[in-house]
């Protein structure tokens, strides 16, 4: 009975619509984007932390994590008020507990030389992951708890897989599973985005400015309780999330060549914990590390 109670449980949690990010697959595509755009010396550096997973394969890590570490649930969004700009003091839910401050805690903790193997590893799977929250518009703003709670139709069904559809879960999964592209594909689609739009001149600024640049989308993109999200709708805003995704994808990459990327390998190689031996082997070829080669519960499900 336990056992059949746990497996019910499971498979609510597998298939609960994410409230509290892009879902499984937008985080994984905003992962396998940022892999595209590392220079060599981050690649290695980030294999010293991470072995062979790739990053899309713990962009998720951190949603995986929340329940059972609850500190962690506020980390993952910032309550903007709608027209307004980013305060810290006002729009993180918790002291020092929004996506806007944690990307930039935990980017000291990846760069410490004296913090731990552990810990840095740690904070890299949060930054992979709080970098594409923070450019999922619904993170970035406080109203209607970033549109969880407006009930919406997406293309006239009110079911989001098992669950009724809101405005915020649309965003973060039903948008990008219409598509019907699997990670590859996808990663491929931005990258043609990226070159025809220019986006990787859009590359840098800041966690704060990211932050208000999705207030100002999430802004646009809102719609009443009990809206129909029509094919004009999903036209319209697929293009935004593919761009968000890019971006993310791209200002990710520039942030870890940035830090990581210009550590020298002493200096990364202090942080390794006493077991574990200071020389950082080479990167392997691309073709040798994973093999996934679509998303979970992507393939051709629409909705
Ligand atoms: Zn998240």
């Amino acid at each position: 009975m336990l056992k059949k109670l746990v497996a019910v449980l499971l498979v609510f949690l597998a298939v609960c619509p994410a409230s509290f990010g892009w879902g499984h697959e937008g985080h994984q595509i905003i992962g396998t984007v940022a892999e595209d755009h590392l220079d060599e010396t981050t690649k290695v550096m980030i294999q010293s932390l991470l072995g062979n997973s790739h990053l899309y394969s713990i962009a998720s890590w951190a949603d995986d994590v929340r329940r059972e570490r609850p500190d962690t649930k506020a980390w993952h969004y910032v309550d903007i008020p709608m027209g307004g700009k980013y305060d810290a003091s006002r729009d993180c839910a918790l002291p020092d507990s929004c996506v806007v401050l944690k990307i930039n805690d935990f980017l000291k903790v990846l760069t410490d030389k004296n913090a731990k193997r552990d810990q840095r590893a740690e904070a890299l799977k949060f930054i992979v992951h709080f970098v594409g929250d923070i450019h999922q518009p619904l993170h970035a703003v406080g109203e209607a708890k970033g549109g969880n709670g407006v009930r919406v139709r997406f293309l006239g069904d009110d079911r989001c897989g098992r669950y009724e559809c809101n405005l915020h879960g649309v965003w973060d999964t039903s948008i990008i599973l219409h598509t019907a592209l699997n990670r590859q594909e996808y990663g491929q689609h931005l990258e043609e985005l990226i070159r025809s739009q220019k986006l990787d001149s859009e590359d840098g600024g800041t966690p704060e400015q990211w932050a208000n640049e999705s207030q100002r989308l999430a802004r646009a993109a809102w719609v009443q309780d009990g809206a129909n999200l029509d094919e004009n709708y999903y036209q319209k805003e697929i293009k935004l999330v593919d761009r968000q995704m890019a971006l993310a994808g791209l200002r990710l990459a520039k942030l870890l060549n940035d830090s990581i990327g210009k550590m020298t390998p002493r200096d990364f190689a202090s942080a390794r914990q006493p077991n574990v031996p200071a020389q950082i082997s080479p990167a392997p070829p691309a073709q040798a590390v994973g093999e996934a080669s679509s998303l979970i519960g992507m393939g051709n499900r629409r909705f």
